[in-house]
């Protein structure tokens, strides 16, 4: 396994939509243990492919709870309810935190690295993690959906 480079704002890759995954190989393996090494190593609760430089469909999501670590391939979002707003960060934006306003209850249909299709439900800080890892799919950031930014004070609390 081995640690990535992750790409900071601003990138082109970051605004890209990506590519939907058809090979689900031993380098799709590799790519996941990879990413998800990074992640944790950078502190994240979620990375995307476009952040390690790769524009494919594929997402991990750890938010430290019992679901453990979730590798999404192709993910799509069958149903979104409610509203929870709440603080975000991103791994290509350090530093930088804002109030987003997320469906409180997702469902969500994807690949695992085998390619066996699954769905998963979550709400409260996973449901969060989840959209925010399948905006990066769609090219879609954080920043954009912001409502209010946090100040440097206000982190240091
Ligand atoms: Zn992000």
């Amino acid at each position: 396994m081995a640690k990535l480079t992750i790409v900071t704002y601003p990138a082109e890759i970051l605004e890209t939509i990506c590519e939907k995954v058809t090979q689900f190989d031993r380098s799709l393996v590799k790519l996941l243990n990879d990413m998800y090494d990074t992640m944790l190593e950078a502190d994240g609760v979620g990375l995307a492919a476009p952040q390690v430089g790769i524009a494919k469909q594929i997402a991990i999501v750890d938010i430290g709870d019992e679901h453990g670590r979730i590798e999404l391939i192709n993910p799509v979002i069958l149903e979104a309810r409610g509203e929870q707003i709440g603080p975000e960060g991103c791994l290509s934006f350090p530093g930088l935190f804002g109030d987003v306003s997320r469906a409180e209850y997702v469902k969500v249909r994807a690949q695992n690295r085998r390619g066996h299709v699954f769905t998963l439900e979550a709400t409260g800080f996973l449901a969060r993690a989840l959209q925010h890892e399948i905006d990066h799919l769609q090219g879609v950031l954080f920043t954009t959906k912001v409502i209010r930014y946090y100040e440097s004070e206000e982190l240091e609390g």
